[in-house]
């Protein structure tokens, strides 16, 4: 038997078949308007026989259906409480797509459900405990304690982009300054790089980005890789925002292992071994024996789609 993971976003519904923790093939349609709880439910309906179509499966071999979404799942009822990008609120989705496919579907936040992918099936494996930050638009949070995903008792937690590394620092949409995602999010770095192409005009990261409106994730690390100091500082001062919020996510949970993942991560030991030495100076049990580790995600975006697939998997090995 197959399970299904499905990434439900605002502008692609992307559907994987997953055959014990890998994912053997995925499809992704657009999402489409979202008009409600029915309209949502024969959307992913539709989704789903649209990937397994394509892919020659059957729905007699589908055992189940997790969903990761984009807001405030209620993974006791499965009431999707909020999710704005794709128009839900106080929703049954996970039932309602239930009563029309007939199979067991599961419903989690999106990055959750990203993290628990990366736990049962990436870079997680070994680890009772791990956190995941994605660095992407925003910075997504994931955190599980000893095998079990911890998102508060109203399932609002695990916001870690939302927390305060510069106090009265950058306006975030969240209504707070200083968020960590301001600065260490892709949004973040490329807000830190513009801040030093325009105090160094001399800079060759006006001549990589071709301007400072397309500056993008890339362009700092790009540049300091040929020799330019003002690339270097911002990549610098990136890595060092970064660092900041990893280190206080270990001073709070000590998890085994901290997963960077998301589009900056593809930065790869560039990004990790600076963040690794700034870790292993100011980790608050630096004289442990038994350390914290940062490594980087292995599952890309496919992470999020095995972690849907695999939410009722609550141990690992089940
Ligand atoms: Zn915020």
């Amino acid at each position: 038997m197959y399970k299904i993971g499905i990434d439900l976003g605002g502008t692609n519904i992307a559907c994987g078949v997953v055959d014990g923790i890998n994912l053997v093939y995925k499809k992704s349609v657009p999402t489409g308007k979202i008009t409600g709880t029915e309209s949502a439910a024969e959307k992913l309906g539709a989704a789903l026989s649209v990937a397994l179509n394509d892919g020659g499966f059957s729905w007699d071999e589908i055992s189940e259906i997790g969903i990761g979404i984009p807001g405030t799942v209620n993974t006791d009822t499965g009431i999707v409480e909020y999710a704005c990008n794709v128009g839900l609120e106080n929703s049954p989705l996970g039932d309602t797509l239930s009563k029309l496919i007939k199979k067991p579907v599961y419903a989690e936040n999106d990055a959750n459900a990203a993290a628990w992918g990366e736990y049962i099936a990436g870079s997680g494996r070994e680890y009772k405990s791990m956190v995941m930050l994605t660095l992407g638009t925003g910075v997504g949070g994931g955190i599980i304690i000893d095998g079990k995903l911890y998102s508060g008792f109203n399932f609002s937690g695990a916001e870690i982009g939302h927390m305060v590394t510069h106090h009265g620092g950058r306006e975030c949409a969240c209504g707070r300054r200083g968020c960590f995602e301001k600065y260490a999010s892709a949004t973040g770095l490329k807000e830190t790089t513009r801040k030093y192409m325009r105090e160094n005009p001399q800079s060759i990261m006006w001549r990589i980005a071709g301007g400072i409106e397309s500056v993008n994730a890339r362009t700092a690390f790009e540049a300091a890789k040929k020799g330019d100091k003002a690339a270097a500082a911002a990549v610098n001062e990136y890595i060092s925002d970064l660092a900041c919020g990893i280190v206080n996510v270990i001073n709070i949970f000590q998890p085994e292992a901290v997963v960077l993942g998301g589009g900056v991560a593809n930065e790869g030991d560039g990004l990790l071994l600076p963040v690794r030495d700034i870790v292993s100076r100011e980790d608050y049990a630096r004289n442990s024996k038994r350390r914290a580790v940062v490594k980087l995600a292995e599952l890309g975006n496919d992470a999020g789609i095995i972690g849907a697939a695999l939410l009722r998997t609550n141990r690992k090995g089940d």
